[in-house]
């Protein structure tokens, strides 16, 4: 029986795994659940799994659930804040932390798990794409382990396995998202509800715009790198709208292994929960008589320069990843509001990117100090409109 802790189980990726856990009863317990204020989800979650803690990270709603649920007999410890959110982190009795806040939200306690020397299952690219460094020298100090969710670098992972001496080229496959068939000019006038329909996955707003941007790629180039300890230069994206490889590696003799299955969430996560063991699942098989072709494409980077914005800022340094994240949180954030068009995002990402000067990081304080700058950086572009 394995104790999982999930920081964001409000979220696309927390439900998911919640759904793993109700599926695998006799195998998984909770230990904590967070959230940033969904208190109507949780109140549900907590009464299902009788988790040991709960953080909800917004203060005014953690008051309302605290009322909620007084008249329930449940023994679970309610928390708030940031404190909160680092106290479920390090909770002695969690085996295995899922780390599925969305952006840099989730940096700070996922690192402090790590610091703990926590199991972590890691959704929260954004980590990786801000702090990869220090969260891998770290990992490496206190012997933890770091299994990835994120449906390419679990297949990556799969697909390394023991031989990652040999490992010559990694194949990041992409859907290309919602907007692979459009003309730049087209681009200019999508809305936020044509952003908002990926054809494969569902999942949670930014993430769901960063596919149609590409950016999601990008980041994932940007965890890929710190995840494998593989240069840029090695890590190759490919267009295969079917979602049906995951992503593949290219060994040194010409041999290339590829992960395949439906695209289903659940079934990364659930790996990551059972590593190093694998078993049964509850999902849907893949049916070879029924895929016709699987298709491949050069990402073309004039329509989606996000995407490149994301391999410059990898060789530009580690500052200039924690720039282009933060700048791009804010962009896409604004989208969604309705304050800026889709094509904004890039140069809102880009401008900011262009005032910055890469620096030394060394330590999560740096990191957090550098997005701040550029999360300001990109709401004085907008302003300046
Ligand atoms: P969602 O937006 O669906 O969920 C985010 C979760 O984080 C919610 O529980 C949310 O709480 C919580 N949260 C949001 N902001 C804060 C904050 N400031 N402090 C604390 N908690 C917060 O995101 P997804 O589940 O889609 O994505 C989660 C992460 O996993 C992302 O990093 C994403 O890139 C990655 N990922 C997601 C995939 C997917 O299929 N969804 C696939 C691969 C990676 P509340 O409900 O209160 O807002
Ligand atoms: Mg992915």
């Amino acid at each position: 029986m394995k104790n999982i802790t999930i920081l964001g189980s409000t979220g696309s990726i927390g439900t998911q795994a919640l759904d793993v856990i109700r599926k695998n009863r006799k195998d998984f317990n909770v230990s904590a659940l967070t959230t940033n204020s969904n208190i109507k989800i949780l109140y549900d979650q907590v009464l299902e799994f009788n988790p040991d803690i709960v953080v909800i990270v917004d203060y005014n709603k953690y008051k309302e659930f605290k009322t909620m649920i007084s008249n329930k007999d449940i023994k679970t410890q309610i928390l708030f804040g940031e404190e909160g959110l680092i106290e479920a982190a390090i909770y002695d009795k969690a085996d295995i932390i899922l780390s599925s806040i969305v952006g840099i939200a989730g940096l700070k306690p996922t690192f402090e798990a790590v610091k703990k020397g926590k199991t972590i299952a890691l959704a929260n690219k954004e980590t990786m794409v801000t702090a990869g460094r220090i969260i891998t020298e770290m990992a490496k100090e206190s012997n933890s382990t770091i299994i990835p969710v994120d449906s390419e670098h679990s297949a990556i992972f799969q697909c390394i396995g023991k031989e990652r001496k040999y490992v010559s080229r990694i194949i990041l496959t992409a859907s290309g998202g919602p907007f692979r068939n459009k003309t730049l000019q087209e681009l200019k006038s999508v809305t936020v509800s044509d952003a908002l329909k990926h054809p494969n996955w569902n999942m949670g707003k930014k993430i769901t715009v960063d596919s149609a941007t590409l950016m999601n790629k990008g980041l994932e180039v940007i965890e890929a790198r710190w995840l494998f300890d593989i240069e840029s230069e090695y890590i190759d994206v490919i267009i295969h709208p079917e979602s049906i490889i995951h992503s593949m590696v290219e060994f040194i003799d010409g041999v290339i292994l590829a992960q395949l299955g439906i695209p289903d969430m659940r079934i990364p996560i659930k790996y990551s929960f059972t590593y190093p063991e694998r078993t049964l699942g509850y999902v849907a098989r893949l049916d070879f008589s029924k895929i016709k072709n699987l298709n491949f494409e050069t990402p073309d980077v004039v329509r989606f320069p996000c995407l490149k914005l994301a391999y410059d800022a990898l060789k530009s340094g580690d500052s200039s990843c924690i720039v282009l994240n933060g700048a791009n949180e804010v962009a896409v954030n604004l989208f969604l509001q309705g304050k800026i068009g889709f094509t904004d995002i890039y140069y809102i990402v880009a401008g900011v990117l262009e005032k910055h000067i890469n620096v030394e990081i060394k330590s999560i304080e740096d990191v957090l100090e550098i997005d701040n700058w550029a999360r300001k950086i990109a709401y004085e572009l907008y302003n300046k409109r």
